[in-house]
């Protein structure tokens, strides 16, 4: 993964293909002519009314791949548009984002179809060593802007933009020129560039992707996709990308999380995390990858937290399946370890605990949290220091898997 793009599954909100369609069509960027529709019927009516012969039908997931995943048909008559929508609708579409339990159809893009003559790629986002927005566009659109990333770094483009001043002309018609764009596409694309960057900064975006943006036989250059996502810290700025809210497709444990004041992140691994402390979670999780596993969260606890909190933070951590293992890492200076071992112990006879607990605990009132484990009859494993926690809970994960 390249530096500009980020963890994948970051707090960030996210909005529908149909959402980002509506944001680019407000902001001047040519999109096709297509309704949203929850049941067969409405897809059905909804092809009909595009008047077309061809039209595509779209799951509405937040996540990407829907194309490859099943998500995406071309349809050609209103049976094969009734049979698409029946076939997307309700199904649990799985994608390389969705997890391998994927993510429910709820939702329809009916669209007019294209007359593609070339698809390409084009993103926005912020560019931290930088410190700038950066608009980078590719001739393989289409394909994960990762994959072109690593085989061919040559065909990305990168072109940073003053979030003042906004893109200049010169850069607009430097990103088409680089793409080779036919002449009369030169200017219609120049435009978009403009109006997608506009839209970036305007909305406190921290992504803006169209993958693919095309051009047609007839020069036009369309949004055929669309993926949006906001800095969370701005929403306050932005009501109306707020009611775009779908809270159906966010992590669960995320949501729930954020109900008890909790900074919880989903990853990919099997090795849970409690920590204090931002930098503190962001430590042990390198230590853990140092010693060959992989976090299946970050979690911080925060530096007060009450003896409720860990016990919610403690079940959103076992409400994982992936997880196999469990790391306590707590370095007490506000908080105090024996409020920390009163919520894990609470938490672990309530549900149950049946994986391995690595625990690591230091600060004020250590020996009350350490004694509180101990005389309780769960099977801890503790650990002298994070680099020993650590290579316990890999090892523990590991025996487990
Ligand atoms: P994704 O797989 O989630 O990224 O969904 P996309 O919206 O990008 O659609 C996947 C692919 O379907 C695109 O890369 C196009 O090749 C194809 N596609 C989407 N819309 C149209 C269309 O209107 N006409 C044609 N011919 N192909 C389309
Ligand atoms: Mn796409």
């Amino acid at each position: 993964m390249t530096r500009w793009f980020g963890p994948s599954k970051q707090s960030r909100m996210k909005i529908h293909e149909y959402q980002a369609k509506q944001l680019f069509s407000e902001a001047g960027i040519p999109v096709p002519q297509g309704h949203v529709a929850t049941s067969v019927d409405a897809a059905v009516d909804a092809y009909n009314a595009l008047g077309g012969e061809l039209a595509v039908v779209k799951a509405q997931i937040h996540a990407g791949g829907r194309g490859k995943g099943g998500g995406v048909k071309l349809v050609r008559s209103a049976a094969e548009a009734r049979e698409a929508a029946s076939a997307i609708l309700g199904m649990s579409l799985v994608t390389h984002q969705t997890g391998p339990e994927g993510q429910t159809v709820k939702t329809l893009l009916v669209e007019a179809g294209s007359s593609i003559l070339h698809e390409y790629y084009l993103g926005i986002t912020l560019d931290r060593s930088l410190g700038m927005p950066v608009l980078m566009v590719s001739t393989e659109g289409g394909m994960d802007i990762e994959t072109v990333a690593a085989a061919t770094p040559e065909k990305i483009i990168k072109i940073a933009i003053d979030p003042d001043a906004g893109l200049q002309a010169w850069q607009a018609r430097q990103l088409a020129y680089g793409l080779g764009l036919p002449a009369e596409a030169v200017r219609p694309a120049g435009k978009v560039f403009a109006a997608v960057s506009r839209l970036f900064l305007d909305k406190d975006a921290s992504l803006v992707e169209i993958n693919p943006l095309v051009t047609t036989s007839d020069n036009q250059v369309i949004a055929l996709d669309g993926k949006v996502t906001f800095d969370p810290n701005a929403l306050y700025r932005h009501p109306d990308i707020v009611e775009m809210r779908d809270e159906d497709e966010e992590d669960a444990r995320e949501l729930e999380a954020a109900e008890f004041g909790l900074s919880y992140i989903s990853l990919d691994g099997n090795i849970g995390c409690m920590v204090n402390g931002a930098g503190l979670a962001m430590g042990t999780m390198d230590t853990i990858q140092l010693a060959g596993g992989a976090p299946a969260n970050f979690l911080d606890v925060g530096g007060g937290a009450t003896a409720e909190q860990v016990s919610a933070a403690f079940k959103i951590i076992l409400s994982d399946a992936k997880v196999e293992a469990i790391l306590v890492n707590i370095f007490g200076g506000i908080m105090k370890c024996d409020v920390i071992a009163e919520g894990i112990i609470g938490a672990a006879k309530e549900v149950g605990l049946d994986l391995p607990l690595i625990v690591r605990l230091e600060g004020t009132n250590v020996e009350r949290g350490r004694e509180l484990l101990d005389t309780s009859d769960l099977d801890i494993i503790s650990a002298s220091d994070l680099a020993d926690a650590a290579a316990k809970a890999v090892q523990a994960a590991g025996a487990k898997a």
